[in-house]
């Protein structure tokens, strides 16, 4: 069998890379990313897939590819969670199977998946979402960094069945609810998770906390090594720059000794990042076959992270009050940017608890890279009036307190953790309580209470709120999207007299969805006179960008290309394929989607 790659995303579109490589020995999927221009054509922030039939619903709609033996067996074909023959009678199952059980692919029988791993590239979206759907018994392949940032994505939000990519949702049986007091309809079935037979007690990785858990939570096999074999193919994972850390590319030696190189997404005009110099050295050898990004192929523009500092500082520097200033959580180039920005300016940078986890995960993982946020001068977090809007202790809890995202729950009545943290917030946890009792603080213990649980409760004691930022709004530059709006009610007084700036340091809307989100958060500002630089686009106003693009431009492209010097080229993530043709003629395969191509 000579090898294929087929492409299943990511062609004629940006984004929802999904790329199946098959060898004699082995095979593998590069990236395995939701096609988000795909799924938005049929679904919106308020009409999402439907989570117990997202994945047979998504491969009727075409936007997940018919793939045999890759998918979780039981999204496949959700009948083999019947507990028995009662609960199949109880469903129309004669008369609707499909509704249950798709025929458009087969499952994965895990003795043998039709893929030995997946690898990814990096933690946008668009290229990790879908992993979801995938057998966990299909080990992920990628950086360090990028499982660190898979773990604090998951750890920051609320999980469905696509949001499977790190943790994996318990399975559940379909049974008939018993007859108890508390059910309106027994007899009649219900998915139900299987409880565990004690609580069991979790120790949390960075801090050695132990938590009691309902149900054990289960984690995809990571493989974070930068070379390896799987089966007959060789790898090696080269780092690259891009919006979002822990970038790589993918250079695969297949068995017969030809080579392919996958660039996920590449810029090389980042901050500290890899040059082409160092990337064209770390592929060091002829390349068979090259599958490249193209997003900007038709951009010359070649700004710089530095020149967007600088604009920045700038910017700060001519507001008189607070500045708010919206960037993406998980671009932590663009943080370091803002935040050298604000230090300039003497101001403090005040971030939201999501992306201080994600400071502190990094900080726990790559120590001599990533300061501790807690000890970075300048830097704070925000506390939003949130919950029942008192500002009141309990309206926190996980990661929107403190650096944990999990506290247990005390179930079992002997987490004394919990008790700590209770008293460490000087509300309630009772010490004296029988049933918890609490080890003195000694020698044998494996960690200092008072600094581990001051990490904890860390925002509630050190963060900021708005009412500060409002006594003194010059001190403050405040991280800040369309998704905190209702904050300005706080943030600004009544007179609206106060000077505030917007700045946006984000990508520019590249869908309608976020083009009415820009429309509405243009609006806010204008109601509470806040000041911004725009430009009129099709009688709409747009934020001019404080920003650079993940991506490298056309020059940085054909450098690359030229000294890699590849026999093919394959362009996706583009929607110019056109112009590698043109450029590249002779060795520019266009990739059709579903369609095998013969390396
Ligand atoms: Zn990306």
């Amino acid at each position: 069998m000579t090898a294929k790659l087929t492409f299943y995303g990511g062609v004629n579109e940006i984004g929802g890379n999904k790329i199946l490589l098959q060898t004699e020995d082995g095979s593998v999927l590069l990236d395995f990313g939701r096609r988000m221009g795909e799924y938005s054509k049929f679904f919106s922030e308020f009409l999402v897939a439907r989570s117990k039939n997202a994945l047979r619903d998504m491969l009727r709609l075409g936007i997940l590819p018919k793939i045999d033996g890759i998918y979780t067996s039981h999204l496949v074909d959700m009948t083999v969670l019947f507990e028995n023959e009662a609960v199949s009678e109880k469903v129309p199952l004669k008369e609707a199977l499909d509704y249950w059980k798709t025929t458009d692919v087969c499952p994965c029988n895990p003795e043998h998946p039709a893929v030995d791993g997946v690898f990814v590239s990096h933690a946008h979206f668009d290229h990790i979402q879908d992993v979801s759907f995938l057998d966990p018994c299909i080990p992920v392949y990628c950086t360090e960094k990028t499982k660190v940032l898979a773990k604090a994505m998951t750890d920051v939000s609320v999980s469905g069945v696509d949001d499977q990519y790190y943790k994996i949702a318990k399975k559940v049986t379909i049974k008939q609810k018993a007859p108890l007091f508390k059910t309106l309809c027994p007899g009649e079935c219900a998915c139900s998770e299987e409880k565990e037979e004690e609580h069991p007690v979790i120790e949390d990785p960075k801090t050695k906390f132990k938590f009691t858990y309902d149900i054990a939570p289960q984690y995809r096999t990571f493989i974070t090594a930068s070379e390896g074999q799987i089966r007959g193919i060789k790898y090696k994972l080269i780092p690259v720059g891009h919006s979002v850390p822990g970038a790589c590319s993918v250079l695969l030696t297949l068995p017969d000794g030809k080579r392919i190189l996958y660039t996920g997404d590449v810029r090389f005009h980042g901050a500290g990042e890899v040059s082409i110099d160092e990337y064209v050295r770390s592929i060091d050898g002829p390349v068979d076959v090259l599958i490249t990004e193209g997003t900007r192929i038709s951009s010359d523009e070649v700004i710089t992270e530095q020149d967007v500092e600088r604009y920045i500082s700038a910017d700060i520097g001519r507001s008189e009050g607070l500045v708010l200033i919206n960037f993406g959580w998980k671009d932590l180039t663009r943080f370091n940017t803002i935040y050298q920005a604000a230090k300039e300016n003497d101001r403090t940078l005040v971030i939201n608890p999501k992306l201080a986890y994600l400071l502190y995960e990094m900080h726990h993982s790559f120590p001599t890279q990533y300061p501790d946020p807690r000890t970075m001068p300048n830097l704070k977090v925000y506390l939003k009036r949130e919950g029942d809007l008192l500002y009141s202790k309990a309206d926190y809890d996980k990661y929107k307190m403190g650096y944990l995202h999990y506290h247990g729950r005390n179930i079992a009545q002997t987490d004394r953790n919990i008790v700590r943290i209770a008293e460490r917030i000087g509300v309630g946890g009772d010490p004296n309580n029988p049933k918890n009792p609490l080890p003195p603080t000694s020698d044998r213990e494996p960690y200092n209470y008072q600094d581990l649980y001051s990490l904890a409760t860390h925002h509630l004691d050190n963060g900021v709120r708005a009412f500060q930022i409002r006594q003194s709004p010059k001190e403050y530059v405040l991280m800040f999207s369309y998704w905190d709006a209702n904050e300005l009610f706080d943030l600004i007084p009544l007179d609206r007299k106060q000077k505030t700036r917007y700045i946006s340091a984000s990508t520019e809307p590249f869908s309608e969805e976020m083009e009415i989100d820009e429309a509405k958060m243009v609006n806010w500002l204008d109601f509470f006179n806040i000041d911004y630089d725009y430009e009129i686009k099709n009688e709409q106003k747009i934020f001019a960008r404080r920003h650079i693009s993940g991506h490298a431009s056309r020059p940085e492209l054909i450098e690359l290309i030229e000294r890699i010097n590849p026999a093919k080229i394959i362009p996706i993530h583009t929607n110019s394929l056109n112009q590698f043709e043109d450029m590249f003629r002779g060795k520019v395969v266009s990739p059709k989607y579903a369609q095998p191509i013969e390396i």
